[in-house]
């Protein structure tokens, strides 16, 4: 049996995805969730995309999720006049809402939120184009917020503007956000990113909306603003899944802090039951070039032995030289660094109370694989809510997850250590359920003779419904 891997990639599509053949490659280089992004394209794009890919996946029988990240309230200049502007430390630069989409010129730019000057004060420091230019807010007035510019650079049309520190006031879901929460409703996405949430508010307001315009998707928080990591625990409760969104986040709180951020965001999560991605430059250098840096190589790494469910790639494969090369290469890092034990936390639960009792069989799966050789773990499940906790709290040991449902299927894709395998169970005496699980396991060299595998399963069909472990050797 050869190991697989157990970190899923999840890769944004694109311009360079569109090819029929690159899509398909992508999938056999392990893409195991697609990212739709809002903040490009229109409707018909995101429409057509991920009609290619559902019909890429099911030519290969693979259950692959479909996740829409939403634009979220990202501030931006407006455009400039006669092309990108240098700003040159030292020299003053004015961001004012009063100027028009082409007022731009060296000294001043437009923003799309008037609100800005009421946010900042004199002293404050603006972080433009993902960090690369720092300005000095000098005074705030009128809708005009005067800075002194601290690190100079070429500034261009539409780029991000965050405040460190965080304490912009734009609220989570824009108008367009509400929109494309309908789109992603009716295109029927397996997860839907809330961008620059603040608080568990957000979260609960988007699935609200979803739920309203008829959707099933999970709500993943981005996390990557200051406010978001000052209430992470409520949001992550809050939420179905969690996004360390490293671009935004290391500009707000600051690169120094963002390693240990990174960290805490993962453990949280995992702690709470939450998979999480962790996203951004994470292979940046592919976007142009056909091998990753060391630095990026160790990135992906330490995410995985931080117990990461996900690695994201953004540019790499949505408008990337080397799409499905960068998915082989992140599929073969994350292979080599599941030989390193997850940083490990899942022991401290024995003294933590549970009151579920799926959660009271996943805490007798985690005793056993600590007394005695686990070759794989099998759920038999509808919800998948079982498989998501035994991959809590199994490292190391394989969970194949069997559902006749293929929603539940798509969703299981973002777990990290999880396969999920259709499997009708409702076809069969249930008792016979387990042995059949374990035939058909065995058919795809999954499992081997002898091996010892735990079994759960509830003694009826229904979510949440588990209740019952079985120890079998493989005959
Ligand atoms: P974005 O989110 O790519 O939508 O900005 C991820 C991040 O900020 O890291
Ligand atoms: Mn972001």
């Amino acid at each position: 049996m050869i190991k697989q891997r157990q970190t899923r990639i999840v890769a944004t599509l694109g311009p360079a995805t569109d090819p029929p053949q690159v899509l398909m490659q992508l999938l056999q280089a392990g893409m195991n969730v697609a990212r739709i992004n809002f903040s490009h394209g229109v409707r018909a794009d995101h429409e057509r995309r991920i009609g290619d890919l559902r019909a890429a996946a099911a030519e290969l029988g693979y259950d692959v999720a479909v996740l829409a990240d939403l634009a979220g309230p990202k501030v931006r200049v407006r455009g400039f006049r006669d092309g990108p502007v240098m700003l040159v430390a030292g020299e003053l630069f004015t961001i004012d809402a009063a100027l028009g989409e082409l007022d731009g010129d060296a000294t001043q730019v437009g923003t799309d939120y008037p609100e800005l000057a009421d946010d900042v004060t004199s002293g404050d420091r603006l972080l433009l184009n993902d960090g690369l230019i720092q300005l000095r807010v000098l005074s705030a007035q009128d809708g005009a917020v005067r800075c002194e510019v601290e690190a100079g650079g070429l500034l261009s049309t539409h780029k991000g503007i965050n405040k460190q520190g965080g304490g912009l006031s734009a609220p989570a879901l824009t108008a367009k956000d509400r929109q494309d929460i309908t789109t992603a409703a009716e295109l029927e996405v397996d997860y839907l990113a809330v961008s620059f949430v603040r608080r568990a508010l957000d979260i609960e307001l988007a699935r609200e909306l979803l739920r309203g315009a008829g959707g099933h998707a999970r709500i993943v928080a981005k996390i990557e603003r200051t406010e978001a990591v000052a209430a992470l625990e409520s949001i992550v409760e809050a939420a179905d899944a969690v996004m360390v969104a490293r671009g935004d986040l290391a500009v707000e709180i600051g690169d120094a802090e963002l390693p240990g951020v990174q960290k805490r965001i993962i453990a949280v999560s995992r702690e709470l039951n939450r998979p999480c991605i962790t996203a951004t430059q994470m292979m940046e250098s592919m976007i142009a070039n056909p091998v990753p840096t060391r630095a990026e190589v160790l990135d992906v790494a330490n995410a995985v032995i931080d117990g990461t469910d996900a690695v994201m790639l953004s540019a790499e494969t949505a408008t990337g030289a080397y799409p499905v090369r960068t998915v082989e290469t992140v599929a073969r890092i994350c292979l080599g660094a599941e030989r390193y034990p997850v940083t490990e936390r899942s022991i401290e639960r024995f003294a933590s109370h549970f009151e579920r009792t799926d959660e009271a069989i996943a805490m007798a799966a985690m005793y056993l694989t600590r007394h005695g050789e686990l070759g794989a773990a099998v759920a038999l499940t509808d919800s998948g809510h079982t498989a998501l906790l035994l991959s809590r709290l199994l490292h190391q040991v394989p969970v194949f997850a069997l559902t006749e449902h293929a929603r539940t299927r798509r969703r299981m894709a973002l777990l990290r250590g999880v396969t999920a395998i259709s499997f009708d169970r409702g076809a069969r005496p249930y008792e016979r359920a387990a042995y059949d699980a374990l035939d058909l396991l065995k058919e795809r060299a999954l499992i081997s003779a002898n091996m010892r595998v735990l079994i759960t399963k509830g003694d009826r069909p229904g979510s949440g419904r588990t209740n019952t472990l079985l120890l079998l050797d493989v005959p």
